[in-house]
């Protein structure tokens, strides 16, 4: 199996290349390392079957040969950076998805998009099944995300009705693990590195927010299940197990043995007041569901954060 990887120096595109070069694939991993980093996939430079091609994806994308499977994972995918880089967002969500789409038409290739829960927005439904069509402010900051995803899966599905291309859609849920960043922006790198540091943990609003987190390993297996299934419609990809923000920052506290403060900070705009994905279609559909903990998939990615600090 030949596979493109978009974004796989990304922190779920670098799990996903790991994981595919351990199934016998052959990986091209495309990335224009803007919020991605050759360190997440340094490994893997010298593993037969193993490529990396730097390149914009928001621009005409071509590779010679065979392609079984085209996986589209670039974009900013961390509010922080998206507000940084709007434009570059709606970009690889919209053109970057259409050439994506091309080439994998091009090829015969099954195309998997890397959607996401923002395309249910601030939700008004809860657990999110896959047919609520979510509550999105399309013109808040957080819109350059959520429509550019809702974009990509509207012609992801256009190609499937239209061209019969097999397509995959995976809605993927707030997930963590090592190699995200320490400055990535997201409540688990940002509590787990203010921990370590002894620093307050930054918790917004009144961390009554709720999200459901999981772990990388659980769901690149989800990925993996759903490239090989024949579901030609979005799948949700998560954990379900939900807590509050300021749960999950007690958590961390616990697992890193800190004595950090809380500190509260004002919550962002249009920042989802809950999240939990209804995975009932992965369970019946895949035989997919999350296998960690959050207690041991935060102790293998604190442990990844202690050796990210110590080597800076
Ligand atoms: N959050 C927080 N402190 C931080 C970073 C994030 O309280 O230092 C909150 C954020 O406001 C949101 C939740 O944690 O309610 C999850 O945020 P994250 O950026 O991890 O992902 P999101 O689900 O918003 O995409």
């Amino acid at each position: 199996m030949r596979v493109l990887i978009t974004g796989g120096a990304g922190f779920i595109g670098s799990h996903l290349c790991e994981h595919l070069l351990g199934h016998g694939a052959e990986v091209i991993c495309m990335d224009n390392l803007m919020t991605g980093s050759l360190d997440n996939v340094a490994p893997l430079f010298g593993k037969a079957g193993f490529r990396f091609v730097h390149y914009n994806v928001s621009n005409f994308i071509w590779v010679d040969g065979a392609l079984d499977c085209l996986m589209h994972f670039a974009s900013p995918a961390s509010p922080v950076d998206y507000l940084k880089y709007p434009i570059q967002t709606l970009k690889v969500g919209s053109l970057g998805t259409l050439n994506a789409l091309g080439l994998a038409k091009a090829k015969n290739a099954v195309f998997l998009l890397a959607s996401t829960s923002e395309v249910y927005g601030d939700p008004h439904v809860s657990p999110q099944p896959e047919d609520y069509w979510g509550n999105v402010n399309p013109v808040g900051p957080r819109g350059v995300y959520d429509e550019a995803k809702r974009f990509a899966e509207a012609i992801t599905m256009a190609y499937h009705r239209y061209h019969g291309m097999q397509v995959r859609i995976a809605r993927i849920f707030n997930t963590y693990g090592p190699r995200m960043r320490e400055n990535d922006g997201r409540a688990i790198p940002n509590f787990i590195v203010q921990a370590l540091q002894g620093l307050p943990l930054t918790v917004y609003g009144d961390g009554s927010q709720t999200r459901s987190f999981c772990f990388v390993a659980d769901l690149v297996e989800g990925i993996y299940k759903l490239m090989t299934s024949p579901v030609n419609e979005p799948v949700n990809l998560g954990n379900p197990a939900e807590m509050t923000i300021r749960q999950l920052a007690d958590a961390v506290l616990r697992i890193v043995g800190s004595r950090s403060q809380i500190e509260f900070r004002p919550l962002p705009e249009d920042d989802p007041k809950i999240r939990r994905p209804d995975i009932a279609k992965a369970h019946r559909l895949l035989h997919w569901q999350p296998q960690t903990s959050l207690d041991e998939g935060l102790e293998r990615t604190v442990e990844f954060f202690r050796r990210r600090l110590t080597a800076d």
